[in-house]
């Protein structure tokens, strides 16, 4: 593996950035404490600073020679509302808050990076490190894009990387095309005429409804959906009732559909609005349909992919680059930058959990999980990462030209 010397003497202080981060989450938007640190360390390294977009997002500006060529660079903040099991020295400081997805490394592999280009000028261009907040659900990077994050840094492409894992240390897994699915939640309402148990007659009974409608929705994506495209529709709640004998006026389904194309996310959800307002209506019952799209598709542009992949095989060499690797269910919300600038979005091995020697707690090292650790070891692989992909795009040999 090829990682640049300047960032594995820079380690040690990346590391203690990480684990102060670490053990100090925070949620969507409320990110005021790690947007701070990220601001005075960009300073610190001489890196001019724009704030304020998104909330707590900060953008850190590297312009090397004459170039009119720009990338941006993005990484995650915020941390999950979720309760931190392990014991270690760099636990959550903060009960209920956790970094359970890594976002405090992704933060410190991009100053990593920005510590480098600041001191090591060897590109030609403009490189935007983007620290964006809210990723986990409250859509940070749309924000930021609404408040001109494009406009004001206007930039070619732009490239994201998050922490896998299961995919081994100093490897990487990327893929041209859809690489994560859509994020949408639908809660749909079955109102009924409510009664009592034993004169079902007089009545009409929202949950028998509600279990047709759960029933025929699981024919859409065997029946409806074309075989070759994958998509997820799951019934995760069912509310009615509260005592034995008497029929509700009401019965909720409430989920979440994933689709790799809006295509398809359109044919799901028209197929769910129809089918439960058809359902409905043979019932004599009302319907409430409400569908949430959250997070669109994550789509990796092949040719930002191609050079990213380029740049990574270079750096931990082709073994260690799975460039078709298996897309996930999973949703991030990148993909939004995606839609309006081209660019690709890598895993980065975070390894089995091994690096959890002591402290840890007894889950697996999964996303989500509340055992979970960002793997150190990825700081400067990472980092370096970054930095080869700014090297190599925004290379002093200009070859468009
Ligand atoms: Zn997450
Ligand atoms: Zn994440």
């Amino acid at each position: 593996m090829q990682l640049l010397d300047p960032i594995v003497q820079f380690q040690a202080e990346l590391q203690q950035i990480r684990r102060d981060i670490h053990a100090h989450p925070e949620l969507c938007y409320e990110e005021q404490r790690t947007a701070d640190l990220v601001a005075a360390k960009l300073t610190e390294w001489g890196i001019p600073i724009l704030r304020g977009m998104g909330g707590t997002g900060v953008v850190g500006i590297i312009r090397n020679g004459d170039s009119k060529r720009a990338i941006g660079l993005r990484a995650d903040m915020d941390a999950l509302p979720m309760q931190e099991i392990n014991t270690f020295a760099h636990t959550s400081r903060h009960p209920g808050k956790m970094h359970a997805c890594g976002h405090d490394g992704h933060t410190a592999m991009l100053l990593g990076a920005a510590h480098y280009l600041s001191k090591q000028r060897d590109f030609d261009g403009t490189v935007y490190l983007i620290f964006q907040p809210a990723e986990e659900g409250g859509g940070g990077a749309r924000k930021m894009m609404e408040d001109g994050l494009f406009v004001q840094c206007p930039m070619d492409a732009v490239y994201g990387m998050h922490n896998w894992p299961g995919i081994a240390v100093g490897s990487f897994g990327v893929m041209p095309g859809p690489m994560m699915a859509s994020s949408n939640e639908f809660e749909v309402t079955v109102g009924g005429k409510g009664g009592h148990a034993a004169q079902p007659h007089k009545g009409i009974d929202p949950i028998m409804v509600a279990v047709q409608i759960a029933q025929s929705w699981q024919t859409i994506i065997s029946r409806n959906t074309n075989p070759n495209d994958a998509a997820v529709l799951s019934i995760t709640q069912i509310h009615a009732g509260s005592t034995t004998n008497v029929i509700p006026d009401e019965a909720a389904l409430i989920g979440t559909v994933r689709t790799f194309s809006i295509e398809v996310l359109d044919l799901i959800e028209q197929r769910m609005r129809e089918i439960a307002r058809h359902t409905a209506s043979a019932f004599n019952a009302e319907l409430q349909f409400e569908f949430k799209r959250n997070y669109p598709p994550l789509f990796n542009h092949p040719q930002q992919t191609a050079a990213a992949v380029a740049v990574l095989q270079s750096m931990v060499g082709a073994q260690q680059v799975d460039a078709q690797v298996e897309p996930t269910m999973g949703a991030e919300d990148f993909a939004f930058m995606l839609q309006e600038k081209p660019g690709c979005y890598v895993f980065i091995g975070n390894g089995e959990g091994d690096h959890r020697s002591s402290g840890h707690g007894l889950g697996p090292c999964n996303l989500h999980n509340p055992s979970y650790d960002f793997n150190d070891a990825l700081l400067p692989i990472g980092a370096t990462y970054w930095v080869s992909l700014v090297q190599s795009l925004l290379s002093r040999q200009r070859p468009e030209e």
